[in-house]
């Protein structure tokens, strides 16, 4: 994709709560969901080092993963096209709706969709199951679910080290997870030291930390590094409102007073839970007078579709 449809380095906003919460905190915005209006946020840094191996190695399709209303396929459909690679995304779920907002996008970018029950999902990456793929669909660049990866890890070590100054100006830092990707590279470039707050979306989502260094060992091969690195990372793990996908009505309206009172429109499957989660833990006191924060916005917000 041209560099200059990208708004890179992504930038860093004031941003304040309009009840007054937190007033005496200095928040900021790191806006990667401004990065692009539909390869948002942290899909666009998980996919270029991809892309680019892509095409260095000749390949002329790329293959991956997603569930009906993926951030990540829509990104990746509309980024590999741009890039003149074909796509094929491998769908879960074999009620998946092709009509969907989400697919239908894909769809019209070109991704090649193919449905496979939630059990067939489970063994997306199985040997077996990749011959099958190769036999189905030919020669491919796979990229796993989420862009979870080596070069996705690398490609968010740039959320950090774009925007350097401003991090080490700053106290903690806030971010929501997925995979782990995008948190094991902001760890990645965190030479600073600095607290990374990870908002997990799962209903158990203490899983993630093995996952974040598992990730961080296959970039880095320092051990010690990685460890000192893990040490920096704080989960929070109680805002999942039930489980992945899963909203409340208490969710719903507090992304909707965010979106009229600061303008800033969050998504429900991840951001939204990471400022409530944010929000009450202000309110409970958890940080003191004066801490500054960046908090991460991934983007992602074309899902909100699906909530309807
Ligand atoms: C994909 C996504 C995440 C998760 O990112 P990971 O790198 O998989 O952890 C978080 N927030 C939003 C809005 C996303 O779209």
């Amino acid at each position: 994709m041209n560099q200059k449809e990208l708004n890179i380095p992504s930038s860093i906003e004031s941003f304040a709560f309009a009840d007054g919460t937190g007033s005496t905190l200095k928040l900021f915005l790191k806006r990667d969901d401004l990065i692009h209006p539909v390869v948002s946020g942290n899909k666009w840094r998980k996919l270029k080092l991809n892309l680019l191996n892509a095409k260095q190695q000749k390949f002329t399709k790329v293959l991956t993963y997603g569930g009906a209303y993926s951030n990540h396929l829509v990104a990746t459909a509309y980024a590999a096209h741009k890039a003149g690679l074909k796509s094929i995304g491998i769908v879960r779920g074999l009620d998946a709706d092709l009509e969907n907002h989400s697919l239908k996008f894909v769809r019209e970018c070109g991704m090649e969709v193919k449905r496979i029950s939630r059990e067939e999902y489970r063994f997306k990456n199985e040997p077996d199951f990749l011959q099958e793929l190769r036999d189905e669909f030919g020669p491919h660049y796979r990229i796993p679910e989420g862009g979870a990866n080596f070069l996705g890890v690398e490609g968010c070590m740039e959320i950090i080290t774009e925007s350097e100054t401003a991090f080490k100006a700053i106290d903690f830092i806030c971010t929501s997870i997925g995979t782990g990707t995008t948190l094991a590279g902001m760890l990645a470039a965190n030479s600073m030291n600095k607290p990374i707050l990870g908002f997990t979306p799962f209903k158990k989502g203490d899983f993630l930390r093995g996952e974040v260094s598992d990730l961080m060992y296959r970039t880095f091969l320092d051990e010690e590094f990685v460890d000192e690195q893990m040490e920096n990372l704080h989960l929070v793990t109680e805002y999942h409102f039930g489980g992945f996908g899963k909203v409340k009505p208490e969710l719903k309206e507090f992304v909707f007073w965010l979106k009229e009172s600061t303008g800033v429109q969050f998504d429900l499957v991840y951001n939204g839970k990471m400022m409530f989660g944010l929000y009450q833990m202000i309110k409970s006191g958890k940080f003191k007078d004066g801490d500054s924060i960046i908090i991460l916005h991934c983007g992602g917000v074309q899902g909100n579709v699906g909530f309807d």
